[in-house]
Order: C-alpha cells, then structure tokens, then sequence
C-alpha cells in the first residue's frame, strides 16, 4: 500500500488534506509538528513535559538521537499518544479525534530549538510580526522529508491552499519552499493540486489527480462544504497562525531576545501568559490575569525567582525573575498590588516568596505612570524589527 507522510496541524485544511488522500485508499502518517509559538501545540508540549509519566516527543528532528519507531501499528517510529483525547474540547482535542475517527495516526515532534533558531535569524525574512513563515515551512518539510525516508512513504503532503496566506502560500513560494527543503516533485497539495504542478505521486499513477482540488482563495466556504462531503464535522475554527502572528506576542519575543538572545524554553513558555514589564536588562517582572495564569507562573517560577502576592485581598501572582534587587521587589509588589482587589487603597501588604525564603512588604499599588515606563506592549504603529 502506497504510504503518505502529512503536515498536520489539527486544522481544517490540514485533516481535508489527508482525508482526501485516504480516500484514495493510501496510508497516512501525520506528523504534528511542536513549537512553543502555537497556541494549541505549545499547551501539548507543556502538558507531555509537565505529566506525572510523560510520553516526550521527537526531540530536535531528524539530527538528534531517535527512538526506534513505533507509529502506533509497532512500525519503528514514535507513538503518538493523544494525551489530551477525551479531556473535553481544549487543545490537541481536534488532533487525536480527527485521527481516531478516520483511523490515521499522528506522530508529534518536537521541533522547539529549530524553530527558535529561525525565529531570531529567518533567511527568508519575517511577514508582518515575527512570523517566519518561509523558513518555517522548509523545515517542516525537511522534517517531514526525514520522517517519510524513515518510514519509506511515498510522498508527503500539505493542507495549504494556493493564495489563501500572502507570505508562504504563493505558487512561487510553494517551489522555493519546496526546494530549500530538497522535496521537489514530492509534495502533494490535495486542496489546491489541480492549481499546482503535476507532482511525482500523481506521474506515477499512485494517487488519481481527478480525485483531488482545484481551491484556491481566503474564502473558507470551499472548504466547509469539502468537510461536509467527507464527514469531517468537528473542526476548529480557522486561526490567523501561530503566536509569531500577533503583534504583543511579536514584540513581546523581540523585547527577550533583545535582552538574552539564548532564553531558555522557561523564557519563552512565559511569553504566552501574564502582563510583562522589563525593570532592567536582566530583570523582568510577569504579573498574571487569571486563575490559570497565576497556577501557571507559579508552577514556572525557578530557584532565584522571587513570587509575590496580595495579602488577604483577590491578587495576581506575581513573578520576579533575573538579576533582582530591594527596589525590584518593591516594584513589583506595586504592580502586583495595582491589579488586585486592593489596587484602591493607599497601602497594602505583600507577601514575598523566594523558593524557602517569605517576607512582608507594605507598598502602594502602582501608578499608570509605572505601568506605561515599564509594560513590555507594541506601541500602535510600531514596527516589528529583526531581532
Ligand atoms: S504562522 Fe507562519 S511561522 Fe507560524 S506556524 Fe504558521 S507558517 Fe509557521
């Protein structure tokens, strides 16, 4: 049986993709890949590292050291556990369920310190934040190349469709990507194949190019009415792209890698959560907004960092990390004061852990002036540079 290597990022146009392939009765191994930079991944990653008996994936791709494969049939090749199946709705649910559903199965690598090393120096440049689009899908398929050598697929595909991203879905793009990554002839584009170049499953008779799609366009209706046609009724609703995407999340990247061009994954996993303010070069103070922020930042926090809290008042934690000094912690006790309960009062009372280590501190909550001199946000206008 003929056998598929897929980029498959849980989405729609992704799972259309390979539904469209099996249906052409050919084998498809999913490959999802992990990078801290995408809301649902990033969650995957943290989840598998953060369990009581976790199942890690791939690190570091094809060069690094690699179990031997076991694609859930007991092929050789990592499984793919689905950690998050049957836990509601949440992150990687539309992962695993598309994949249990239509009996395909998703392999998960880990692709974090790659990924970093493109973000800070993108051949290819960024698009409109810090999305390096380009370089980003040439190494996917470099991966995606490794894998399909690995597992003897026949050829790889994509859910991209021609014209619908301006950066990375173009038809000249589609051929540079394909060839820095060594992959040309290689990779199927089920949605939009009847746009593309003949590729070489479709020469050799493996797959029937009747069978696939001419789509093409940001319209989504096309695609909504393929799904329907295939079954495929349980999908997220489309996403804008990763974090990279998002302008505060952008600067928010750029601002670290100013300050430390080698953060470590801590660094950057706490990018997603909080309000962010630089104090100095070495020091950053990260105060959460909710329930699930402040769990998350304290279960972040390391040996060093110093978390506060509001005494006897709803409070955020807050998260001092660096090179901390008294007037640090001050700091930051007002800014953690000025978004709890007691932002109104002229003083409050602090309580201040570091590691085994709590004082008190009586401060005033934070004025706005603090705030804007220190709050790490994109001013409107202001252009994302190179990092
Ligand atoms: S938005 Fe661009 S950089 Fe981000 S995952 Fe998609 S292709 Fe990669």
């Amino acid at each position: 049986m003929a056998r598929a290597a897929a980029l498959f990022s849980g989405g729609l146009d992704s799972s259309l993709a390979i539904l469209t392939i099996l249906k052409q009765g050919i084998e498809v191994k999913a490959l999802k890949f992990l990078t801290p930079f995408d809301c649902d991944i990033c969650h995957i990653r943290l989840h598998l590292y953060v369990s009581p008996s976790p199942t890690p994936p791939i690190k570091g791709g094809d060069n690094a050291p690699q179990p031997p494969l076991n694609l859930r049939g007991g092929e050789g090749g990592v499984m793919f556990p689905s950690p998050l199946a049957g836990e509601g709705k949440g992150e990687g649910y539309h992962i695993f369920s598309v994949a249990e559903r239509f009996g395909f199965e998703v392999k998960l690598i880990d692709l974090s310190d790659k990924f970093i090393k493109i973000v800070k120096n993108p051949k290819f440049g960024y698009g409109k934040n810090m999305n390096p689009c380009i370089d980003c899908r040439i190494l996917m398929l470099k991966e995606a190349k490794a894998v399909m050598n690995m597992i003897r697929a026949d050829f790889i595909i994509t859910g991209e469709v021609l014209s619908q991203r301006p950066m990375s879905q173009r038809r000249d793009t589609f051929n540079l990507i394909d060839r820095e990554a060594g992959v040309t002839g290689y990779v199927l584009r089920p949605l939009s194949a009847k746009l593309l170049k003949i590729t070489f499953p479709e020469s050799k008779g493996i797959i029937n190019r009747e069978m696939l799609y001419g789509l093409s366009g940001r319209l989504r209706k096309p695609q909504m009415a393929l799904a329907e046609e295939l079954g495929l009724t349980d999908y997220p609703a489309p996403a804008g792209g990763c974090l990279l995407t998002e302008p505060n999340y952008a600067h928010r990247l750029k601002d670290l890698l100013t300050y430390n061009p080698a953060p470590s994954m801590r660094d950057i996993d706490l990018l997603r959560i909080g309000r962010h303010f630089r104090f100095s070069p070495s020091c950053k103070i990260i105060v959460g907004r909710n329930k699930d922020e402040n769990e998350t930042i304290a279960s972040l926090s390391v040996n060093g960092d110093y978390l506060l809290k509001i005494d006897g008042y709803g409070s955020p934690t807050t998260l001092v990390t660096g090179e901390i000094t008294d007037e640090t912690i001050s700091v930051a006790a007002s800014l953690c004061a000025r978004y709890s309960d007691a932002k109104n009062l002229f003083e409050a009372e602090a309580i201040v852990i570091n590691w085994d280590n709590t004082f008190r501190l009586r401060i005033s909550p934070a004025g706005s002036e603090i705030v804007e001199a220190l709050r790490i946000e994109k001013l409107k206008n202001e252009k994302i540079a190179k990092a």
